[in-house]
């Protein structure tokens, strides 16, 4: 089944008007498709708050006459053929559950358009870490520019060993470590120095897919934003963009 049909029959599924072969085909689509599963997820969503809400719309006077006459007067065959045989059933409030549900259904795709995604969200939350360990004096809680004392110090205090590169000879010295907390969770917070200026570099574990690195600017800070080998990686600093790619760069090596 593609994901077009599947989509096409996610409605008549969740109100349970298939067959039995046509709802396990649909059923089995959605469980290995996640744009179609969270299509459906989405449905469900919709349903729900429509039961929940009770909404309810009165369809403007005259609309159901307005439709009858324009259907009558179309002469067209095949627009013929389409009319279902329950027209002269129709009765203002399928109509207006129609209307209901297409404010309902705006309402959601405008919502998660309007939403700020969780990247930006996720980015605001570095630059404040950041702007954090800088005023509160509280860079490190283990200075050391050896590898092999700052990574240890993490064990036991995350639940995972995060990768911890000096680059010194790079021209970014490692100068300590810290324990952070973002996305609702702890993360390894790695402090590097170009010149004069700091860089905090944030990683914690992913279920997500590499991702190349992506700049962005925010509040006078460049931030670099990757996914590599099931680790997720923020590295943020005042340095200029292309330093801080540079740095990226050599982290990824
Ligand atoms: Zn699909």
């Amino acid at each position: 089944m593609s994901c077009q049909e599947a989509r096409e029959l996610l409605d008549a599924y969740l109100d349970g008007e298939l067959d039995l072969v046509r709802s396990l085909e649909v059923e089995t689509h959605v469980k290995g498709c996640d744009r179609c599963c969270l299509a459906r997820d989405e449905y469900d969503v919709l349903q729900h708050s429509l039961k929940k809400h009770g909404v309810y719309f009165n369809a403007p006077k005259g609309l159901e006459q307005r439709i009858r006459s324009r259907l009558r007067s179309d002469k067209d065959s095949q627009r013929k053929h389409l009319i279902p045989s329950t027209f002269p059933n129709w009765r203002p409030v399928s109509i207006a559950a129609s209307i209901a549900a297409l404010i309902v259904a705006s309402a959601i795709f405008f919502g998660t358009l309007l939403r700020p995604s969780s990247t930006n969200v996720l980015a605001q939350q570095v630059v404040s870490s950041h702007i954090r360990s800088l005023m509160a004096d509280h860079l490190t809680d283990v200075a050391s520019s050896d590898q092999h004392t700052v990574k240890p110090w993490f064990s036991g205090k995350l639940d995972f060993a995060p990768v911890v590169k000096d680059l010194a000879a790079q021209g970014f010295p490692l100068t300590g470590g810290r324990l952070d907390y973002l996305d609702n969770r702890r993360v390894a917070a790695l402090l590097y120095k170009r010149h004069q200026h700091t860089i905090n570099l944030f990683l914690w574990p992913t279920s997500q897919a590499d991702s190349e690195p992506e700049t962005l600017a925010i509040k006078g800070y460049n931030l670099v934003h990757w996914t590599q080998s099931g680790m997720t990686y923020w590295a943020i600093s005042d340095v200029n963009a292309s330093e801080l790619r540079d740095f990226v760069r050599k982290q990824r090596q």
